[in-house]
């Protein structure tokens, strides 16, 4: 008993790589079945969430002082305190419930959209592949406690600190770690306690990404407690940048802010030089300074993204970094991957050839169900047979897993692998039995680099090398082939004409092939290239084209994008799906990545102007490719899954990586992630960034317009000697009230009939094309001209400064409220728009009418707003000045009509 616990205590005391599997199992009270559903609960309450820091974002402190710190804010406490001190308590009362609210507005705003876009991060949040309760799972990273056994492949992050216990040639980059850039190669021997961190081969560290083999380990250490969360780094940040077109926006505010302040004070000094009133000119010079500061921009511009970003979750495209809301309306290129985003991934095998012929299998599966009758071929079932070894190759070097469940069958693992289990059991073979009666002793996975897997059995004595792979790859191994009488010599040409044939039928190919191997230990550096090997037959399997896939490759033509692809498979096999696709037309450029790779850059760059198909391509290809497309000039989006796609999903300007296939690595190296890894849904993506940066440009058109028509009122109003036609707290009315509400409802505005029809805007187009600077402009000057000529005619006719400004106030009023409906589109006229296309922009339309008129009827904003009831009569004359901006846009929209929206 006493050693019992000594030996417990010397267990409990050495450091997890010291450890064997069973010291490690006991100190964990685990085994490699799982914990159970009831004690992982229990840890997870004892350990908490497997997570570096609680994710809540910036404090709602920090960005209210992001609110407070504006230019704007600054300026009007400023022109408040200065007010008070004057004694006008009235407008110091309203610019100070304009701070109060601007600030609670942006800030309401700003939190919601930072809320939303962390939530949809949250659906990409990393996973982890778990054995509990003695099944594999699929778990959220977060909910990993220690005891746990996790599963790790290529690509994946290592999820907690792990003991390892199986491994095969699993290699992990620990550069986020300990800087070290070249992959680890990991094992599970124990190590002796005096081993240095950088060296304990048989740990994987949280935050480290696997590079290539597959590993099982136990947890040991989650959250704060693992290597990671000690030196407390955090590795993948929520990505917060400001887009540039947001940046354009704040240096405009910014610069907008300093000129303002600086005419004020020059107003103010002419004025007192002109001999009027120090307190009079000072509120001159706020008025004049709050007309002209664009204060609803910023709030605008968060609102429109937040919108935009929202809208494309609904499309399943996920967007991680805000700028590529923007940069999706640039794109001109996609380079798209083909399995599984253009096509389904649901494979089928349809086609086993061998030197004694061909059987062919008919149905189709559909994820779910296959018609398992077994078919007949040409052959018996003679497992010597080269027919049933090709089949059994299928089965002995394969991850993955066919279950026969209540409502059809379930696959795991690799599409490719589970067509070959489903093709064998049609054809005789019981993939469980055969796996049981051939032990494994050593494989090498597939990784899309090797193109090939590999795996030792044996049976009765007997060792088989067993590989399956590209037919290239496989037949460079192969000096022999299998017939019904016994091997012969190879025939290159015949199989290859086979895997051609198949493969120009858009079937994947694989050759499958054998060696029996001396009954000496294996050396597993043999397996990475094995020679010697006698083939024994293909397989070709269908990968149906994705539904809408056709479709979206037609619009994204039409809106003047390229669509290529780029795959590792066969080029006859991508060549007929890019046909059927229509990316390509029959004769379509094809390269593969061989020819890529012979390219000195300058050819690169000239061909990737035709090339509609890569195939064969590795990932490093790809990366070559989007470089040579944007020095080019163009605009690059392309996807990526794997671990070493990495680098051309940061390189290119949208990197897409797919939500269900991707690898950890893929995703943190992307700008949007797709749901459902539908090329469809980029399509999509694609139209609502246009459509977001289209409501962008009307939010801008229209807060610009009506400010520029308030800073001129004013200017030339003061220019004429008259007095003034609104003052201060009237035009904060005008810009934080009445207004506001119509710029949110511009953010939904549905996207234009032609936004895919159009062609990608130019990667420099500024915020507003050359057609919308004039409308904004000549839509300014009708609103000043408008609500100056009705002020006066106010003013002439009943001789009340009171009613007149009340009267030029309600004419702007009415103005923006027109104005918000040109802006709507800009090049078709409102009178084609649907009315209740944007209910929201109606809604706020009658609210903002609405509050206005009851300000002018209740006591307190009628003192400190000084306004004063009007009569009918007032309100019909204000209607009509106000509709003329709308003739005045129409009539432009007739003179300048399209074409130009999107320069
Ligand atoms: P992409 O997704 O980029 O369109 P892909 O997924 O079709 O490419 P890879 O997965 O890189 O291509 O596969 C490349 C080639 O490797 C295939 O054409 C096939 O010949 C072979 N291959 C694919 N999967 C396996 C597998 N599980 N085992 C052995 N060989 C495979």
């Amino acid at each position: 008993m006493t050693s019992d616990l000594a030996e417990i205590a010397a267990v409990s005391a050495r450091p997890w790589h010291s450890l064997d599997d069973t010291e490690v199992e006991d100190r964990l009270a685990t085994h490699p079945g799982g914990l159970c559903r009831e004690e992982v609960r229990a840890r997870l309450a004892r350990y908490g969430p497997n997570e570096l820091m609680d994710d809540a974002g910036p404090s709602g402190l920090a960005t209210l002082l992001d609110q407070v710190r504006s230019p704007l804010v600054v300026i009007l406490v400023v022109a408040g305190v200065v007010t008070a001190l004057l004694g006008e308590y009235a407008d110091a009362v309203v610019i100070a419930v304009v701070v109060v609210l601007n600030t609670t507005v942006g800030f309401v705003q700003e939190r919601q959209a930072e809320r939303s876009v962390r939530a949809l991060l949250l659906l990409v949040s990393p996973r982890a592949r778990v054995v509990r309760d003695h099944a594999d799972w699929e778990v959220e990273s977060r909910e990993l406690v220690p005891g746990d056994v996790v599963l790790l492949e290529s690509g994946a992050r290592v999820p907690a600190d792990l003991r390892l216990t199986t491994t095969t040639a699993l290699q992990v980059d620990e550069s986020a770690l300990t800087g070290e850039s070249l992959p680890v190669v990991k094992g599970t021997a124990p190590l002796p306690v005096a081993t240095g961190l950088a060296d304990r081969t048989n740990l994987a560290y949280a935050g480290t990404t696997v590079t290539s083999g597959r590993g099982r380990g136990y947890v040991v250490g989650t959250g704060r407690q693992t290597e990671l969360g000690t030196i407390a780094r955090e590795v993948s940040e929520v990505q917060q940048t400001a887009t540039p077109l947001q940046q354009r926006m704040e240096r405009l505010a910014r610069v907008i802010g300093v000129v303002v302040v600086g005419c004020a004070l020059l107003a103010f000094a002419l004025g007192m030089i002109g001999g009027r009133a120090a307190s009079e000119m000072f509120l001159i010079a706020v008025a004049l300074a709050v007309s002209a500061v664009p204060e609803g921009l910023p709030v605008a511009f968060t609102i429109t993204l937040a919108a935009g970003v929202r809208r494309m979750a609904r499309r399943r495209a996920i967007v991680r970094r805000l700028p590529s809301v923007e940069t999706l309306g640039s794109t001109t290129v996609i380079g798209s991957d083909k399995t599984g985003t253009l096509t389904e991934n649901v494979m089928t095998v349809r086609q086993v050839w061998t030197a004694d012929g061909v059987t062919h299998l008919t149905g189709i599966w559909d994820g779910r169900t296959v018609d398992c009758a077994p078919v007949m071929g040409p052959n018996g079932h003679d497992r010597t047979e080269p027919r049933q070894l090709t089949l059994l190759t299928g089965i002995l070097t394969n991850e993955a897993e066919v279950v026969q469940t209540a409502d059809g069958i379930r696959t795991q693992g690799d599409p490719t692998e589970a067509a070959l289990l489903i093709a064998a059991s049609r054809l005789g073979l019981d993939p469980d039995e055969e796996r049981e009666a051939y032990r494994m002793v050593a494989e090498v996975p597939f990784e899309p680099e090797r193109q090939f897997s590999a795996s030792v059995r044996q049976r009765d004595g007997t060792r088989l090398l067993l590989v399956k792979g590209a037919p290239e790859r496989v037949l460079a191994m192969c000096d022999a082939m299998l017939t019904g009488h016994g091997p012969v010599r190879l025939d290159h040409d015949a199989v290859q004409l086979a895997a051609h044939d198949m493969a120009s039928e858009g079937l994947r190919v694989l050759a499958m092939a054998h060696r029996v191997l001396p009954p000496t230990p294996v050396e597993l550096d043999g397996l990475e290239e094995p020679s010697g090997l006698t083939l024994l037959g293909l397989q070709g399997m269908a990968d149906p084209p994705r539904e809408g896939a056709r479709d979206a490759i037609a619009a994204c033509r039409d809106a003047g994008m390229r669509v290529v692809m780029i795959t590792g498979d066969h080029a006859a096999t991508a060549r007929a799906i890019g046909n059927e696709l229509g990316i390509a037309e029959d004769d379509a450029a094809v390269a593969t990545g061989v020819e890529v790779e012979a390219m000195d850059d300058a050819e690169l760059h000239r061909r990737v102007g035709e090339v509609d198909v890569y195939a064969r391509t590795a990932p490093e290809h790809k990366l070559r490719i989007v470089r040579a497309m944007q020095a080019n000039g163009d605009v690059v989006a392309v996807t990526g899954d794997g671990v070493n796609d990495a680098p051309a999903l940061k390189a290119a300007d949208i990197g897409i990586a797919m939500g269900k296939r991707g690898t950890d690595a893929a995703k943190e190296s992307a700008d949007m992630v797709l749901a459902d890894d539908n090329f469809v849904s980029i399509a999509a993506a694609v139209e609502e960034g246009r459509v977001t940066f289209d409501n962008i440009r009307k939010v801008v058109a229209f807060v610009l317009g009506t400010n520029a028509a308030e800073v001129l009122t004013i200017v030339i109003a003061l220019a004429l000697d008259w007095p003034l036609p609104l003052i201060a707290a009237q035009i904060l009315w005008l810009n934080l009230v009445t207004d506001s509400l119509q710029v949110m409802a511009l953010a939904f505005e549905p996207g234009e009939p032609d936004v895919m029809a159009r062609s990608p805007r130019g990667r420099s187009a500024g915020i507003l094309s050359r057609v919308m600077w004039e409308r904004v402009g000549i839509t300014s000057l009708v609103i000043t001209v408008g609500t100056l000529f009705l002020f006066r005619w106010e003013l002439d006719q009943t001789g009340s400064e009171g009613i007149a400004q009340t009267a030029a106030l309600t004419t702007m009023v009415l103005f923006q409220m027109f104005q918000a409906l040109n802006v709507r589109s800009p090049s078709r006229s409102l009178f084609r728009m649907h009315l209740f296309a944007n209910p929201l922009l109606l809604v706020a339309i009658i609210a903002s009418i609405a509050i206005h008129v009851i300000a002018l009827y209740l006591p307190w904003t009628q003192y400190l707003l000084r306004v004063e009831p009007l009569d009918l009569a007032v309100w019909v004359r204000a209607t009509l000045v106000a509709s003329t901006v709308v003739a005045a846009a129409e009539v432009h929209k007739l003179l300048r009509r399209d074409g130009e929206f999107a320069s």
